[in-house]
């Protein structure tokens, strides 16, 4: 009997694959740290539990569809028209919703590599090519070479700063550079996932770029500064058109009104939430320094991890973490993706690193 007719772009495209959870430890003697998914190991604040709680009790009805609340308090906070909103469900969601916008079969879309791991399977899915433009040696996005891979199928550009999996910020002076470059009908996406965490003063904030450019549009998240990861909102700033065309897209109802009321919330909770971003700060500087004294060579982070380059032996050192009860994201024959947590987990992460690099393991 004849099968069911996939669509041939899905064929050879794997599925998202998550870092590895905790998990049950086999050594309950030892805690296990999840360091591999770029989270915020600090717990909900009790003030967003309550909302959440609250939400709750409306479980039996569809969600605000446009989460009229949470857009008002996004364009207070932000300074932007409401019109110029759209939200989704993380922002690997709204990344989705931009894609079916502007691209499909035939299209390009390009960004770096290497990156996001989402990308290639989200533009897998819409039909369009990747084109991945090689990072510098020192793991920061090539923009000129970028610009110079944009041709008349480009509908997309995806700019992820700070970048992950490698950490460095897009400066504002290059990317002024590159937009100069791209055609007025390429839309430029900055995926801006980690912005809170920057503190390099030359890095691109999206937000004032966006201001002046129609063609682009800024992806932010809840996930990682915000400590909401597990409730899935993200949102997207862009002009009219662009931001309509993401309210076109979205899933209807994608994002729970347990999500919406837990952001809006989160909002009124800036200063406490600064506060722990600063201490993560504070870690990834002394994770950073000490990796450094300690002889490995990592790319500036800007954002809430770092990267270690390891070759041939990534998946020895992932194993050797896992042994030390430290979860961490191996990308074969690459390097580690290390999170910065709380510092009882960059103790231990820093211990066997040292360990690691003397050649003691
Ligand atoms: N963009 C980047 C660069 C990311 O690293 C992540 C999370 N790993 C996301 C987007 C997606 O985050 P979320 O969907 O949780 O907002």
């Amino acid at each position: 009997e004849p099968r069911v007719k996939l669509r041939a772009a899905l064929e050879g495209l794997p599925s998202y694959r998550p870092g590895r959870s905790a998990g049950p430890s086999s050594e309950p003697a030892q805690s296990v740290y999840k360091l591999s998914s770029n989270e915020n190991p600090f717990p909900p604040l009790p003030g967003v539990l309550e909302a959440v709680n609250e939400a709750a009790s409306s479980l039996n009805r569809y969600p605000d569809m446009f989460a009229t609340g949470l857009v008002a308090a996004l364009s207070d906070r932000f300074d932007v028209p409401a019109e110029h909103l759209a939200t989704g469900t993380g922002s690997v969601g709204v990344l989705q919703q931009v894609i079916q916008a502007c691209a499909g079969e035939g299209d390009e879309v390009v960004y770096a590599w290497r990156s996001f791991e989402a990308y290639p399977i989200v533009v897998g899915i819409s039909g369009a090519e990747s084109v991945r433009v090689p990072l510098t040696a020192n793991a920061r996005h090539d923009l000129d070479a970028m610009a110079d891979a944009i041709t008349d199928r480009t509908r997309l550009v995806v700019l992820c700063t700070p970048n992950n999996p490698t950490g460095p910020a897009i400066r504002r002076a290059e990317l002024a550079a590159f937009l100069e470059r791209v055609p007025s009908d390429v839309l430029v996406v900055i995926d801006e996932a980690y912005r809170e965490f920057v503190r390099d003063p030359e890095a691109v904030d999206g937000l004032e770029v966006y201001a002046r450019h129609p063609n682009v549009c800024v992806l932010r998240t809840f996930s990682k500064a915000y400590g909401l990861a597990g409730l899935r909102v993200g949102f997207a700033v862009a002009h009219d058109d662009v931001a309509d065309a993401l309210r076109k897209t979205a899933v209807p109802f994608g994002v729970s009104g347990v999500a919406q009321a837990a952001a809006v919330e989160s909002l009124k909770h800036e200063a406490e939430l600064r506060d722990r971003v600063v201490e993560l700060v504070d870690e990834r500087t002394r994770v950073m320094a000490t990796l450094r004294e300690q002889g490995w060579s990592v790319p500036d982070s800007e954002a809430n991890f770092v990267w270690m380059e390891l070759g041939e032996s990534t998946e020895d050192f992932a194993r050797k973490c896992a042994e030390n009860g430290l979860i961490v994201r191996p990308f074969a024959g690459e390097g580690c993706r290390v999170t910065v947590g709380e510092s009882a987990a960059n103790d231990r992460f820093l211990r066997v690193s040292q360990e690691w690099i003397s050649g003691s393991e």
